[in-house]
């Protein structure tokens, strides 16, 4: 079973309902691509959840990876080209 969407029913959900919520964009440095990333981990859970599209620019997989909660940056590998993907933490705004 290969999943494309994490198994969230966001219609019923608040942002009470996170812990953690973010949608990013993440960019491939080697070849400029870009990709995006959906990372939530739910109240109770210590889980989080990312729904990316791979910024490989051969690649664009669109898949879900889970890992333990912790601070970002978050690092995970693409489950189709197997590069490293990794989501840094927010920038601050100035
Ligand atoms: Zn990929």
């Amino acid at each position: 079973m290969c999943a494309e969407k994490i198994d969230i029913d966001f219609s019923n959900k608040t942002m009470a309902d996170f812990r953690y919520y973010t949608k990013r964009s993440i960019t491939d440095k080697r070849t400029g691509g870009v990709g995006r990333a959906l990372v939530v981990v739910e109240k109770g859970s210590d889980t989080a959840q990312i729904e990316y599209t791979c910024p490989k620019a051969k690649c664009g997989h669109k898949g879900v990876a889970s890992m333990p909660f912790k601070r970002p940056p978050f690092n995970f590998e693409c489950g189709s080209c197997k590069s490293k993907i990794k989501i840094d933490k927010l920038k601050k705004a100035v």
